[in-house]
């Protein structure tokens, strides 16, 4: 079955190009652009690997996350953060984040990244 990845960030056009790119790695994709959609797509789709954006207004990166670990699913998380995070992405690798990628981020490297936490 093919794996399922969601893509959880306010700015469009990181949804759109990372839609594209794993797309084409054969992943079936959703996207939010928001913490409460996010959860939704969580409930209902159980993806395998969430790419979640540490700063969404409103509920932001962390607390999603927080709200992902109440929930019973087995989710793989990789954050994308700004520059100078430090403590943020602290936290969210205690709640069990597998890694962060810093905006900009080059896009053959979160591709393999997605690749060698999905085999
Ligand atoms: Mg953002």
């Amino acid at each position: 079955m093919e794996k399922k990845v969601l893509i959880v960030d306010d700015q469009f056009g990181i949804r759109v190009l990372l839609q594209e790119v794993l797309s084409q790695e054969g992943y079936t994709v959703s996207q939010a652009p928001n913490g409460q959609k996010a959860l939704e797509l969580v409930k209902a789709d159980k993806p395998d690997l969430i790419l979640l954006d540490m700063k969404i207004p409103g509920m932001d990166g962390l607390e999603i996350l927080r709200n992902i670990r109440k929930m019973e699913v087995d989710t793989k998380v990789i954050m994308m953060t700004a520059y100078g995070e430090l403590d943020l992405i602290q936290e969210a690798m205690e709640m069990g984040a597998l890694a962060h990628f810093t905006k900009p981020f080059d896009i053959d490297e979160l591709r393999q990244a997605v690749r060698a936490q999905l085999q």
